[in-house]
């Protein structure tokens, strides 16, 4: 008899996405993309950007580090540092998948400008463009960082690690 509904041959189909960004500090938002591209992907490689042309408030060291604390919890999620293209990343790791989050329709605009140019540098990476769930909204990592100097609370949007961090970062910009 014919099984009508046969597992796909597909079924252990390994993709592995790449999401890339700053994350000058890693804040809820940014969260909540890897924990759901995490769910969906096999493995997920975060790929935290260091450019000598930017100027960052936490190193590269700082923000790989607060990263890795925060994705401990999920089995399939790395935490990589990368000084050149992404798509030269994607290559070298043979990732097909980039993933991009995006709040509004001007994060829109330029996530779709930049997936064009990226596309024209490697047309093997796709990048697929994750809409942010509603209550990371309004959540910017410069946004947050202001507040957090005009003495706002953070605390719900960033994890408590972030927000020690910044708390530190603050201490040390007030006494230089
Ligand atoms: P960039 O790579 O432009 O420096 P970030 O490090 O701030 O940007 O963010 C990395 C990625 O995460 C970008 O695709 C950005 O649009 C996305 N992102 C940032 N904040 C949020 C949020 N609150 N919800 C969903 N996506 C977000």
């Amino acid at each position: 008899m014919i099984d009508l509904c046969p597992r796909s041959r597909y079924y252990e189909a390994m993709i592995r996405a790449l999401f890339p960004g700053s994350f000058d500090p890693p804040t809820n938002g940014h969260i909540n993309i890897v924990r759901r591209a995490a769910g969906i992907f096999d493995a997920v490689s975060i790929v935290i950007a260091v450019n000598p042309h930017k100027h960052y408030t936490f190193s590269a060291e700082e923000r790989y580090g607060m990263m890795q604390e925060l994705v401990t919890d999920m089995d399939n999620v790395d935490v990589h540092l990368w000084d050149r293209l992404i798509v030269e990343f994607a290559d070298r790791e043979d990732a097909k998948v980039m993933i991009r989050g995006v709040r509004a329709l001007d994060d829109f605009e330029y996530e779709f400008e930049l997936s064009m140019l990226n596309k024209g540098l490697n047309p093997r990476v796709e990048t697929i463009l994750m809409p942010t769930d509603p209550q990371y909204f309004v959540l910017r990592s410069s946004a947050i960082k202001e507040l957090a100097r005009l003495g706002g609370d953070i605390s719900t949007m960033v994890p408590p690690p972030v927000v020690t961090a910044i708390e530190r970062k603050l201490k040390q910009e007030a006494r230089a």
